[in-house]
């Protein structure tokens, strides 16, 4: 890459394709095509980094104009031109014939997953694409221009859901009902953008001569290393041995509650009607008690943790002029993270800081890696870099709190995970069901998210809002967006657990493991990594049944 290269710039970044496309055919040997490769992979690796900065600078400040632009000019006028000219080079690459020389252990992940990219292509599934991403974009417009009026004042729906914490029940009724209905009046429009999409996603997969949207679906994600069998697997596994525990958690708050019976709007308070846990009132509190949960953790982490804080790569409280959420981004040609949140004070903070901290650290540990694509690993993986951290940083939460409310901290994380895993199980399963039920009308589509509820769902009284329950899954945004991108979520959760459980037993060879887990990032398949860091990568209840006692026993003990 040239010094001064403008990435801004499409005529400057131009020529840079060119050059590569043009030596393609010039190389010799196998180091040619090597050399070839990391000059192409500099070059993503500087791209990324590129549209990476615009995204944090907009994002961090929101009332900067400039910067919204800079990153919009990115998105609407670098990367159109860049998708084109990157499948060229993928097929130069997978076309070129000192590619069998390369050494194939090294080169095999990289190898596997541009052939498939370039064999699933297919020009005339182009446009039916660009149909189905604006679907996407009217789903999120219409669930993001979703408001209620509460008590004479406007709310969106993200914001109505703080009233579910609440421990006036009254108030959450009336604030769950409301919203509710509101989501009801745009039932047939949910399900009009659903029915078009997944029209185009049936013709996309014939297109690429695969018999149903699923097939194709699994080989698009790259799920090389597991089927829709193992998928079935897991929700058995889920269904036998987590769901009881969530019943039981939920008989628990029941009672704590001193109900009859649990309603949908009973299951966010807290119930001792206790009010929020106070973590901490600053947001250099947050970062100097985490640093320390790392010293006690892990020399090397916490060294990371600390050159983030010395090289200012995090922006983490909440202020006017910023975007919400949070989340971990990797400048990619540096080889560094930066972790973006709204910190003020709760919980939940504890969690994200140590989540995204995780991701962070994973990408610490790949820096010595120079080839581009081998700098991150599958979604599966990645998210055991982060929910590890959260229960491995959880055991030393006292530096937060006391005793007492460290206990609840860690009590309510745990009931989160046992929680998941019944969602993630019904919103996987609906999906296998959709596309392998070609032709299927609303009515049977709504008894089949109806009969996964049943089996999911727990001990829920929703006498009164059946149309409400059947209706649930317009709200999940993958379902619509991301098509069977979901149960990644639940399979990291089971290595995460996995990795919890080796630290038990020995905690310094569990973090060593991790460790070099991370290090390997994206360069070996799903199940090294899995094995790297001492887990089994596997869903069913031969995996699943010892973590959920580990579980029921944890909760026990809180
Ligand atoms: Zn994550």
């Amino acid at each position: 890459m040239p010094q001064d290269a403008d990435l801004g710039d499409w005529a400057r970044i131009a020529p840079l394709f060119d050059q590569l496309e043009k030596r393609a055919p010039e190389l010799k040997t196998a180091d040619d095509l090597q050399a070839w490769l990391m000059d192409w992979s500099e070059l993503n690796a500087a791209l990324d980094e590129e549209s990476s900065r615009r995204y944090i600078a907009m994002t961090c400040h929101t009332d900067d104009a400039g910067a919204e632009k800079a990153y919009l000019h990115f998105v609407e006028n670098i990367e159109p031109q860049l998708k084109p000219r990157q499948f060229t080079l993928e097929q130069n690459y997978t076309a070129h014939p000192l590619r069998r020389q390369l050494p194939s252990e090294r080169f095999a992940v990289f190898d596997r997953d541009v052939k498939n990219h370039v064999e699933l292509f297919r020009p005339e599934s182009v446009s039916l694409e660009t149909e189905e991403a604006k679907l996407s974009q009217q789903y999120q417009k219409l669930t993001g221009s979703l408001t209620v009026n509460f008590r004479g004042e406007e709310k969106t729906l993200v914001q109505m859901g703080r009233y579910l914490e609440e421990t006036d029940r009254p108030l959450r009724q009336e604030a769950w009902e409301l919203v509710a209905k509101r989501r009801l009046q745009e039932a047939d429009n949910f399900d009009d953008i659903f029915d078009r999409q997944i029209a185009l996603r049936a013709q996309i997969s014939k297109n690429a001569s695969f018999e149903n949207y699923r097939d194709y679906a699994f080989r698009r994600l790259g799920r090389f290393d597991y089927t829709p069998d193992d998928c079935a697997k897991f929700h058995d596994a889920v269904e036998k041995e987590i769901v009881p525990i969530a019943r039981e958690l939920q008989a628990q708050r029941r009672q704590q509650l001193k109900l009859d019976s649990l309603r949908p709007w009973d299951l966010a308070v807290d119930p001792l009607n206790r009010p929020p846990l106070k973590p901490f009132a600053q947001t250099g509190e947050m970062v100097s008690r985490t640093q320390k949960i790392f010293n006690r953790l892990d020399t090397e982490l916490a060294g990371g943790f600390q050159q983030m804080q010395d090289l200012k790569l995090l922006d983490l409280d909440n202020r006017k002029g910023k975007a919400p959420g949070g989340y971990q981004s990797t400048l990619a040609e540096s080889r560094l993270p930066f972790i973006f949140m709204n910190a003020v004070g709760l919980q939940r903070d504890v969690e994200t800081i140590l989540h995204e901290a995780g991701h962070a650290f994973h990408a610490l540990a790949t820096r010595a890696e120079d080839l581009y694509p081998y700098r991150s690993a599958p979604i599966e993986f990645c998210e055991v870099a982060s929910m590890s951290m959260e229960l491995l940083g959880n055991e030393f939460i006292e530096e937060f709190y006391s005793t007492d409310d460290a206990r609840r901290a860690r009590r309510v994380h745990l009931e989160g995970v046992v929680g998941v895993f019944p969602w993630i199980a019904t919103v996987d399963a609906f999906q296998h069901w959709i596309y392998t039920h070609p032709g299927h009308n609303r009515e049977g589509r709504r008894k089949a998210w109806i009969a996964l509820m049943d089996r999911f769902g727990g001990d829920v009284d929703w006498s009164g809002f059946e149309n409400a329950r059947a209706n649930l899954w317009h709200r999940q945004l993958h379902i619509f967006i991301h098509p069977f991108y979901y149960i990644e979520y639940g399979i990291a959760e089971l290595g995460a657990l996995q990795v919890w459980a080796n630290s038990k037993r020995d905690k310094a060879r569990a973090l060593n493991d991790y460790k070099k887990s991370l290090a390997l990032g994206g360069s070996r398949p799903l199940p090294e990594l899995f094995s790297t860091a001492g887990c089994q990568f596997e869903f069913s209840a031969r995996t699943i049944q010892p973590l959920a006692g580990m579980l029921r026993e944890e909760l026990a003990k809180l």
